[in-house]
């Protein structure tokens, strides 16, 4: 008789995404990536993961009328919340996560993940926190925290330093950087060993956050791997994007139905294809049905050095899959959740030589229907390569031009010629490519002659250019300004009750009930002075004028559809930020 062999035993994981404030203001559209690869990852590895969303509970509990938005005040509370993480008492919020996990199956779990987000939403944070304090008290199970926000409040840790000794004092291991290979290395060892807290270890493991003294430490991150996310077990429906779906009409209405799809999704800015998406999902079943959208990323660790991006300070060596892999990943992700839709996070698509025309064609050979975007850059795209592109369902690029400057350009090392990108927007028109653009206003030293400079090329190709996102520039400390301001020119102010502050800025968006856009500069942490120029005070007061005559350079037919839209949902008082060239600050 044969013998079976022994099966090894599997690890059973509870993996929750904690809430953000999404789900009061506006639907998901998009599954949660990061938390796909780590699942991905740890099903590789053989665990056992029991996945779910919490902002799916959120959000039903919203839906419901269970609380308001004013009632999440001890979540914006940074001392209720640390407090209950060290053991205190607090009815609200233990009940409050109490709510958020009915109906898990908690005890099942050998070891607990959570991802506090990666949307630098404050909610995320903070209830991610609560929620493993919650898991500790009632359940006893090991907490792994990880998550993008994590990266963020690392990089703030001296603001945020109460959040993460917190942290590392009461749960297992708190993960910075890649999680795709730490967590399934963590998972083994505290399902195995419960011996002792892998924060607690004196060497330190890579991705895994430590105290040394009062001193908190970021050790070196794990590489990246590319993965196609696994969002098996979460409730999927909750991130439709309600679309034109009508197939039993006529081959030129389908057609016609597609292409206000891909404007839906692809052109119009994340505003107003939220609130398109609202307007759809009330004809459901009427000729619209819910897709999913699938975020994918085949590339990382940027070879540039933007001064500014938290890219640049470390030279990391480059990831990137095989267009083989890549293909493969994309086809089978738009097979098994039924939908042709991507939206893809790299750095840039076009970052190694000769990948346009290989990606492009084996899509085009192998006959896969995509619709996708992505950032790009300038440099390399030629007339031929962006037709190629636009084939194989590229529908929108992105570009980090940041300023039209040559002098702002020369500083912050952008590598951009300002012909070449003129050229390159009129080809992405040509070909049917929509052109947005990432615009920095703010920073240190822009004079009126600099920020001319881009106010004339956004004016000169506006034909040319879909949208362009206007964003005031932030210290970020992973960055070259960040850790060497002085180089450029800026003095930090840093202050020693951000965390608060922060806190408090979110609440009142909450709580005087503002449009999401609204949502303060979470990143702006640390304010700066101009050395032999102005104050921080004097660049507050001049960057309002100058996002008002950026926002004035804008098309206005996405501001009028918004409002056509808008009035037919009787919304017409809550208008976005943009429209009032307002940047919420934490002042
Ligand atoms: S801004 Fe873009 S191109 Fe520049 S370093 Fe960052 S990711 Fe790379």
């Amino acid at each position: 008789m044969a013998i079976a062999p022994a099966r090894k035993p599997t690890t059973r994981v509870l993996f929750l995404v904690a809430p953000g404030e999404q789900p009061m203001f506006t639907r998901m559209n998009l599954p949660p990536f990061g938390t796909g690869i780590v699942t991905a990852s740890l099903r590789d590895a053989g665990c056992d993961v029991d996945l779910h969303d919490l902002n799916s509970d959120l959000w039903r509990m919203w839906r419901a009328g269970e609380f308001t938005k004013a009632d999440l005040r001890p979540f914006y509370d940074e001392r209720a919340v640390l407090d209950y993480v060290g053991g205190a008492r607090n009815d609200f919020l233990d009940s409050f996560a109490d709510r958020l996990l009915a109906g898990k199956d908690i005890e099942a779990a050998q070891v607990v993940g959570i991802s506090a987000g990666g949307d630098f939403s404050f909610l995320e944070m903070q209830s991610a926190v609560v929620i493993g304090a919650h898991l500790k008290r009632h359940y006893g199970k090991p907490i792994v925290l990880g998550g993008n926000n994590l990266d963020y409040l690392m990089q703030f840790h001296d603001a945020f330093h109460s959040w993460w000794t917190a942290v590392i004092t009461h749960f297992d291991a708190a993960v910075t950087g890649p999680g795709e290979d730490v967590f399934v290395d963590l998972v083994g060892k505290l399902a195995r060993e419960r011996t002792q807290l892998p924060m607690a270890r004196p060497a330190p493991s890579p991705g895994v956050a430590r105290l040394l003294g009062d001193t908190v430490l970021r050790a070196p991150d794990a590489a990246h791997r590319i993965l196609a996310p696994d969002f098996d077990g979460l409730r999927l429906d909750d991130y439709h994007n309600f679309v034109r779906d009508r197939p039993t009409a006529s081959p030129r209405k389908q057609e016609a139905d597609e292409m206000w799809n891909r404007m839906q999704l692809y052109q119009f800015p994340a505003y107003l294809s939220w609130l398109a998406n609202e307007t759809n999902a009330q004809q459901a079943g009427q000729g619209v049905s819910g897709r999913l959208v699938m975020p994918y990323v085949f590339n990382y660790n940027c070879p540039y050095n933007c001064a500014f991006c938290t890219e640049s300070l470390e030279r990391v060596k480059l990831v990137h899959a095989t267009v083989d892999d890549i293909v493969e990943d994309m086809a089978g992700l738009a097979g098994k959740y039924q939908t042709p839709y991507f939206y893809l996070f790299n750095n840039y698509f076009n970052l190694v030589n000769g990948f346009v025309e290989e990606f492009a064609s084996r899509v085009i050979l192998n006959g896969v229907q995509l619709h996708w975007s992505d950032c790009a850059r300038f440099n390399s795209l030629t007339y031929e390569r962006l037709a190629l592109m636009a084939e194989s369902g590229c529908r929108k690029l992105t570009f980090g031009l940041e300023t039209a400057s040559t002098k702002m350009l020369k500083i912050i090392d952008k590598r951009v010629k300002l012909a070449e990108a003129e050229r390159v927007l009129g080809w992405c028109k040509e070909v049917g490519i929509w052109a947005d653009l990432e615009i920095i206003t703010g920073l240190p030293h822009e004079d009126e002659d600099t920020f001319a400079e881009t106010t004339d090329f956004l004016e000169r190709n506006a034909a040319n250019i879909n949208y362009f996102n206007v964003n005031r520039y932030f210290v970020a400390p992973k960055s070259l300004m960040g850790a060497k301001p002085e180089a450029y020119g800026m003095t930090l102010r840093k202050f020693p009750d951000a965390y608060q502050r922060l806190l408090d800025a979110n609440y009142r968006w909450l709580a005087e009930d503002l449009e999401f856009s609204y949502k303060p500069q979470n990143f702006r942490v640390y304010e700066f002075d101009e050395i032999d120029g102005r104050s921080a005070e004097q660049l507050a007061d001049v960057i309002v004028p100058k996002i008002a005559k950026l926002n004035a350079i804008q098309s206005t037919d996405f501001s009028d559809a918004w409002r056509v839209l808008s009035m037919r949902q009787d919304r017409a008082g809550r208008t976005p930020a943009r429209f009032n060239n307002e940047t919420m600050s934490m002042a």
